[in-house]
């Protein structure tokens, strides 16, 4: 059975990644790809699939309900990557993270339950649990309360009450993804796999967080792309699946890793303090994804960082215009 997929988000780091995948594994379906267009879309992500019949894009805002709901004509799954996405800026500015990924999603909600979608699939994150200590045993689970402490994770745990709150209110089909970290190519230089990368290429210092043994689990973009298949395809209405990989990594390993992959000297780092809230550690318990569902990561992280940091060597065309613009 083929399927028309309304992706919001598409034209940042993990939706462009999903297109591509989906596109490829998914020859016959339809995608379409709502995105706003933010500083983070970019659709030079997406140069290689735009000539793509089966590919369409719509520039819309997840909060604009008529031009959200026309996209929807016709759309059997949506879902739901579009966000502010960065924890600094959040900072900054709080206030649009409530309104993208809280109203925003809401808005989204109710123009999918009009348009009687067959899946709203929402992707969140393990942020959303709270943080864990260095040294600590337990890992998330599905079930665990949302205990958000940064003012992103609070917008992201927000979003997936409303969600389902769509669920038991209005019988809306959904399912939630909680994942890990992601790397990979086309993510935009402000996380901090590209940061490193794109600094050590130009021999400038890498900025380290103070507390440099804070952890990140890390998972592929094209491992999360598979275990959101599998959840489209497989996956229970109404719950919510962990997409981790149990590969833990310090912020220290991934600026050795982008220096040891460059042969830059590791004189390049640098120590800045932390910022407000830096949590230390997440960990997602990934039993229920693969026992229910059968997913589990394929890409090896030792690698996969390596040929992540050797595209942003390769494809300088592609970050150096995001640098410009953003200095
Ligand atoms: P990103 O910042 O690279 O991309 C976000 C995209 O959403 C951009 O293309 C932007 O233009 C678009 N967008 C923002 N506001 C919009 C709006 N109001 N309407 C329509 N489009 C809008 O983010 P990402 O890293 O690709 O993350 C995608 C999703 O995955 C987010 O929901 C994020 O919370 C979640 N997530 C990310 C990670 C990670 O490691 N990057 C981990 C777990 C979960």
């Amino acid at each position: 059975m083929h399927q028309t997929l309304l992706v919001t988000g598409g034209a940042g780091f993990i939706g462009s990644n999903f297109i591509r995948y989906w596109l490829e594994a998914h020859p016959e379906d339809h995608v379409i790809n709502l995105d706003a267009l933010t500083y983070a879309g970019n659709l030079a992500s997406l140069k290689d699939v735009e000539a793509n019949p089966h590919y369409r894009f719509v520039q819309a805002d997840i909060g604009d309900y008529t031009k959200v709901r026309k996209a929807l004509e016709g759309v059997d799954w949506v879902v739901n990557f579009a966000a502010e996405s960065d924890n600094n800026r959040a900072i900054h500015d709080p206030g649009i993270f409530v309104k993208t990924n809280v109203l925003g999603t809401q808005t989204l909600l109710a123009a999918a339950r009009d348009a009687d979608v067959k899946r709203f699939h929402h992707i969140s994150t393990c942020e959303v649990f709270g943080e864990l200590e260095l040294d600590e045993t337990r890992l998330f689970r599905e079930e665990d309360p949302y205990m958000p402490k940064t003012p992103y994770n609070a917008s992201k745990a927000g979003a997936n009450h409303v969600v389902m709150a769509y669920y038991y209110t209005f019988k809306l089909p959904v399912t939630i993804s909680h994942c890990a970290n992601n790397y990979g190519p086309y993510q935009f230089p402000e996380k901090v796999i590209p940061v490193f990368a794109t600094k050590a290429l130009r021999n400038e210092s890498l900025p380290l967080f103070k507390s440099s043994q804070n952890k990140r689990e890390w998972i592929h973009v094209t491992d999360h792309a598979k275990a959101i298949d599998a959840i489209l395809h497989r996956g229970r209405v109404g719950e919510a699946y962990n997409i981790g990989t149990l590969a833990e990594k310090s912020v220290e390993d991934i600026a050795d890793a982008v220096l040891t992959t460059l042969e830059k000297p590791s004189s390049l780092k640098t120590y800045i303090p932390d910022r407000p809230q830096h949590d230390k550690r997440y960990l997602l318990d990934p039993t229920k994804i693969q026992t229910e569902l059968g997913w589990k990561p394929e890409i090896d992280f030792d690698k996969g960082i390596r040929d992540t940091i050797l595209w942003y060597r390769d494809h300088p065309e592609w970050w150096e215009p995001l640098i410009k613009k953003s200095s």
